[in-house]
């Protein structure tokens, strides 16, 4: 099953595309035992297609302090884990240092990247995302999680990148839904 990490430095909008990307399927959440609280795994379907989504907190490659240096060593598990990284930064900043140390990162891996630029709503597309050709990653889009703007051009990004991997574990559409239900 292919697996999707979502990283980036904080505040750049991880976890609002990772909660965009989770529901727009209806999304089964697999509660998975063991795991860390630090990375957050669920299973998503895009186009029937299975895929593990991970979230993992803000990611600052150089972190010194205890927290930030935790929290960047489960980014580099989630990253070692994962087949394909969602690499995000924020459109209104513009480039950061700390994006191109986690491009720096990144590099050096072996992983398919999709370069997220989050943040796009109203901003001219091409401006932006220029800004973002020196961190050198080919497969890139302008986003906004909280418009659910071009989410849908990711998602094809995706899925495309799947098949070219051989990720081709479709599942028919014959789940089971369950509602909780009971008085409050
Ligand atoms: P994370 O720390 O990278 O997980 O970022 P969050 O998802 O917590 O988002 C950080 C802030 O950015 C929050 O205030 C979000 O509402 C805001 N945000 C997230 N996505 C967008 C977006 O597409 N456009 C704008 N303008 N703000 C966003």
């Amino acid at each position: 099953m292919l697996s999707l990490a979502i990283i980036g430095r904080p505040n750049v909008g991880k976890s609002s595309l990772f909660n965009v990307l989770s529901r727009s399927r209806k999304a089964l959440v697999a509660d998975i035992p063991g795991l860390t609280r630090d990375r957050n795994y669920i299973k998503i379907f895009i186009d029937n297609l299975p895929i593990w989504l991970i979230d993992t907190g803000g990611f600052e490659p150089k972190a010194k302090d205890t927290v930030s240096y935790k929290m960047s060593e489960q980014t580099k598990i989630a990253v070692d884990e994962c087949d394909c990284v969602l690499f995000v930064v924020d459109g209104r900043t513009g480039c950061h240092p700390i994006d191109e140390q986690i491009a720096d990162f990144l590099r050096k891996k072996n992983k398919k990247i999709i370069l997220v630029i989050n943040k796009s709503e109203g901003l001219n597309f091409n401006l932006t995302s220029s800004d973002f050709l020196r961190l050198g990653f080919t497969n890139n889009i302008c986003i906004s999680a909280s418009h659910n703007e071009n989410i849908h051009i990711l998602k094809e990004i995706i899925v495309s990148l799947a098949d070219h991997d051989g990720h081709d574990d479709y599942v028919n559409n014959e789940h089971v839904s369950i509602s909780i239900l009971g008085k409050p």
